[in-house]
């Protein structure tokens, strides 16, 4: 199928793609990687009258680390560039882990790390490692700028606290230390997540002081699991606390049963791929 037709429209400020943006009559969507907006007009699951380019805009395409040591990642970074950026490899491995289970070259070549966010499929692993490395939003809109915090981002699926009207203009994480790792299960390379998980894991001496455990395919939004972090937390990730947290997992977790997987299936690969990112999140925090 073709896209009904539209305008197009490639400002060359924030300001001036929030004036196409409040155009309502034109419903106007942004476009930045196109990677999912793009087979969405194509199969007439959205219809905007105007598409607004955000990636020529000056300043959007950058990546920074600012002087408390956060990253600060524009709207128009493609997601390849940030996984192979030496401050994210070095600093935040688990985001450049994640994009590499997105997709294929192609793909990430083009989307971007905070399209991806905005557009927030379940099962996309972004959002799982936003959500994971306490990242904070940047959006702008018609009354101004405000930060939102991860936990409030999420909002339902293909849902986020960015308006019609809001641009996010950047995805802010703060520096962190610790063990990581990013494991995933999908039908083939480049799939979707059946279901995946984000662990960190700080460590000090013998133990673990703090934990994050988060899950891409387990819910409409990425899900956390608290009781996993409690059951790891003051242990020495050992055999007991793992078998702790891989309970929490089947007790917990409430996944959906869809055509790829029964929700039984996607508990048990739950808490297995649990198990394992604890094991190497701990050898990592070493
Ligand atoms: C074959 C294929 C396989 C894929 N596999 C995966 C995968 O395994 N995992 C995965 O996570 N993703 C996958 N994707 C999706 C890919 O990661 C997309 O790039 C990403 O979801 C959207 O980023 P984008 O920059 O292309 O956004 P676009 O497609 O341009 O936009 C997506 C949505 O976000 C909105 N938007 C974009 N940027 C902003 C902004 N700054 N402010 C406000 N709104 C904005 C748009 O209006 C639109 O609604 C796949 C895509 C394809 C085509």
């Amino acid at each position: 199928m073709k896209p009904t037709p539209f305008d197009y429209s490639a400002p060359h400020s924030v300001t001036e793609a929030l004036v196409l943006l409040a155009d309502e009559d034109r419903e106007p969507k942004v476009v930045a990687g196109g990677q999912s907006l793009i087979p969405m007009l194509n199969m007439r699951l959205a219809r905007p009258g105007l598409l607004v380019d955000i990636t020529r805009i000056p300043g959007l395409d950058r990546i920074s680390v600012d002087a408390q040591g956060a990253l600060h990642i524009g709207a128009a970074v493609r997601q390849a560039r940030a996984a192979a950026d030496p401050a994210v490899r070095d600093g935040w491995p688990l985001l450049a882990a994640a994009i590499g289970y997105i997709g294929h070259p192609q793909i990430r070549a083009r989307g971007t790390v905070c399209g991806s966010l905005v557009h927030h499929d379940p099962a996309a692993e972004l959002p799982t490692a936003a959500l994971a490395l306490d990242a904070r939003f940047v959006i702008a809109g018609p009354s101004g700028t405000r930060t939102v915090a991860a936990e409030d981002f999420f909002v339902a699926t293909f849902q986020t606290a960015v308006e019609p009207d809001e641009l996010l203009t950047e995805v802010v994480l703060p520096p962190r230390r610790s063990g990581w790792a990013f494991e995933e299960l999908a039908r083939r390379h480049g799939d979707f997540a059946t279901i995946g998980v984000a662990v960190l894991l700080e460590r000090t001496d013998h133990a673990v002081a703090a934990a994050r455990v988060v899950f891409c395919g387990a819910g409409s939004v990425p899900v956390r699991l608290p009781a996993a972090e409690q059951a790891l937390t003051g242990t020495d990730a050992g055999p007991a606390a793992l078998d702790a947290a891989r309970s929490a997992a089947l007790d917990r977790l409430a996944p959906s049963d869809d055509v790829h997987a029964t929700a039984r299936y996607r508990r048990e690969a739950a808490a297995h791929l649990l198990v394992r990112a604890c094991t190497t999140a701990w050898e990592r925090a070493r």
